[in-house]
């Protein structure tokens, strides 16, 4: 792609057409539920799009397996439900079938791999994150430290390397920040936490499913991620959490529930931790919210990581020439890295206005992207749906907002769900 080419808004479209007729990831768009195609969704790094075929899965999975087979649908559908889509998502994030388990919700997945990992480095005293994680991860952090008496330390991005010591007991990231969309260097940083001893937890709640990710290359201890986002699971699903094979049996869930008990139909009144992943589950898994994840993974799969990656970079990239060419002289800023190298699959606007943008481009532009405190309005790309031309038009709509000052209308303090 050229760099800063001159488009007019006729021209723009025409281009965009022209990348998404050479483009072989076209035919997935129409696995996708997509009801109104004048409305372009930018938001599936919040919560992806409804696959067609999991509409026709949980139709089934309702009348044929709870409806019609009840009880016994345990032993005949669901009892490994929870290591099978764990096994599907391993293939996704670079590790092995039996060291992922999808259960319980990314935070509640966060606190129990800290807490395990806390109590056998508890000669150490201190967590490390930074202050571009995202908050429920923090809060979790937070919780855990008052819990266990421990310092948390939060650090700039920048300053993560520099700020480990020997006293760190664990360092914990987003591996794709929410905000910027910036992607930290997964191997360098677990080797880095590695040197000084510490254990290294990602959350890959916006990467997984966006771009390749290597666990065991990059020889991380741990880690959780979403599967609502570029996973396209649903609203609330089961989240994944990952623990490397030969610490699995060195941590404890802090949880004893009965489903990560040796034997839970033994019903014994003692707990026993499960071999492997097993004792990271803890009570009865959401098996209708699970059997929605396993069709957008198989979409994923299907795809290829790595040819997702680059329609997302180009993606990206092309979002970033819009920019350039058609939302920077309102003073709009780009708050995503330049280079597509430590770029995720979404690109933040900044704009002094953004929350009110953001309302204009969602109420009378039919362009749906999110806003996130302070200023970003972010556009995120779900290479399985969005097409290029998804992306000329959404700016064109958003330079028309400043244009026509169609934005000053929205109120500028945002409240409730963004
Ligand atoms: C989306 C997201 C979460 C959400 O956690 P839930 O428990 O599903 O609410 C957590 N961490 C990160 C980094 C996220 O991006």
């Amino acid at each position: 792609m050229s760099t800063n080419p001159s488009w007019n808004e006729h021209s723009v479209v025409e281009y965009a057409k022209s990348l998404d007729a050479i483009d072989p990831l076209r035919r997935f768009r129409d696995e996708f539920v997509i009801d109104d195609p004048d409305l372009i969704y930018l938001d599936g790094n919040s919560l992806g799009r409804l696959p067609n075929r999991t509409m026709k899965r949980m139709e089934e999975a309702v009348r044929d397996q709870w409806g019609g087979r009840l009880v016994r649908g345990w032993g005949e559908h669901w009892i490994d439900l929870p290591n099978r889509l764990g096994a599907k998502i391993a293939q996704l994030i670079g590790a092995q079938s039996d060291e992922v388990l999808v259960c319980d919700s990314t935070s509640v997945n966060f606190y129990k791999l800290i807490m395990a990992a806390l109590e056998v480095q508890s000669e150490k005293s201190e967590i490390l994150t930074d202050d571009a994680n995202f908050p429920s991860d923090i809060y979790l952090l937070q919780g855990c430290a008052k819990q266990l008496s421990q310092r948390l330390k939060i650090v700039p991005q920048a300053e993560v390397a520099s700020s480990l010591g020997l006293e760190t007991a664990i360092v914990t990231l987003s591996h794709t920040s929410f905000k910027s969309g910036y992607i930290h260097p997964m191997q360098e940083l677990t080797a880095k936490a590695h040197e000084v001893g510490a254990l290294m937890l990602w959350d890959l709640s916006h990467s997984v499913g966006a771009m390749p990710i290597d666990l065991n290359g990059s020889n991380v201890d741990l880690a959780v991620g979403c599967t609502y986002k570029y996973l396209n699971g649903g609203p609330g699903a089961p989240a994944f959490l990952y623990v490397r094979r030969d610490l699995q049996e060195k941590l404890l869930n802090p949880i004893w529930g009965w489903f990560g008990q040796k034997d839970p139909f033994g019903f014994s009144l003692d707990y026993r931790p499960a071999d492997g992943i097993q004792r990271f589950m803890a009570g009865t898994p959401n098996i209708l919210s699970m059997i929605a994840i396993e069709s957008g993974v198989d979409l994923l799969l299907e795809a290829g990581m790595d040819r997702i990656r680059e329609k997302s970079v180009s993606q990206t990239e092309f979002l970033i020439q819009l920019w350039d060419n058609f939302l920077r002289k309102y003073g709009v800023a780009l708050n995503s890295p330049t280079d597509s190298v430590y770029r995720g699959s979404h690109v933040s606007f900044g704009h002094p206005q953004a929350f009110q943008v953001d309302q204009a481009l969602i109420e009378e532009m039919k362009v749906i992207p999110d806003f996130r405190q302070p200023d970003n309005i972010r556009f995120g790309v779900t290479p399985l749906s969005t097409s290029f031309e998804d992306l000329a038009q959404a700016v064109l709509r958003m330079s028309a907002v400043f244009e026509q000052g169609i934005y000053q209308k929205y109120p500028e303090q945002a409240n409730g769900v963004t």
